[in-house]
């Protein structure tokens, strides 16, 4: 996450991060770049801002007037679309290691440590070689260590043989928690704001309040 500055609610930034961008009920939708942002402010289409600071970027050197050219952009823009964010909601997050050990917040759910992420596996609850899906609800962030002790054992057989147990429910990501996994750069304001749509059991919330 990019720390924000209290300066004057601006922040200088060297690469521009993405914009939050919300339909008129203020419901996030996506991510959007620079060149989205340019067109919707060049169309009349960013009806207000919910971000709580600006962004603004140095840019190259004028080579006539020799001022340097400044982008400010804002954080959160609301856009005039009417679009529902159901139609994005459809597609389920794309289950990837990044995305699961980010979930899980590089906790092993066997053992609870928390691990740098060249450390941490994919482990499939319920096996693949047993029939086991690579689904969000059956994978859970395990260590290496864990993860080859549990082998291709389910929950039961682990259980038995070593006391292993799962230490946290796996769940698919909601819409929010989606867009917050899916941006490696949040700014402070626009994880505030999506956070309040993380449900409360979410463990993005234990390193976050
Ligand atoms: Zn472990």
């Amino acid at each position: 996450m990019l720390e924000n500055t209290e300066n004057d609610g601006v922040q200088m930034v060297d690469e521009l991060p993405l914009i939050l961008k919300l339909n008129a009920n203020t419901e996030p939708l996506e991510w959007i770049d620079y060149e989205d942002y340019a067109y919707y402010a060049s169309t009349n289409k960013i009806l207000d801002s919910m971000g709580k600071f600006r962004v603004m970027l140095r840019g190259g050197i004028n080579a006539v007037t020799g001022k340097q050219s400044i982008l400010e952009l804002d954080s959160i823009i609301i856009v005039d679309c009417d679009v529902s964010p159901h139609s994005y909601r459809n597609h389920a997050p794309a289950l990837t290691n990044p995305a699961l050990f980010e979930r899980d917040r590089n906790t092993c759910g066997y053992c609870g440590r928390t691990f740098k992420r060249k450390d941490l596996s994919r482990d499939h609850i319920h096996p693949i070689s047993k029939g086991g899906k690579d689904t969000w609800k059956n994978v859970i962030t395990a260590c290496v260590g864990c993860n080859r002790m549990k082998d291709d054992m389910t929950l039961e057989q682990a259980a038995a043989k070593f006391d292993m147990e799962l230490l946290f429910v796996p769940y698919t990501p909601n819409f929010h928690e989606h867009l917050i996994l899916k941006n490696r750069r949040i700014l402070v304001d626009q994880m505030e704001f999506l956070m309040k749509g993380v449900d409360k059991d979410s463990r993005l919330h234990h390193n976050w309040n």
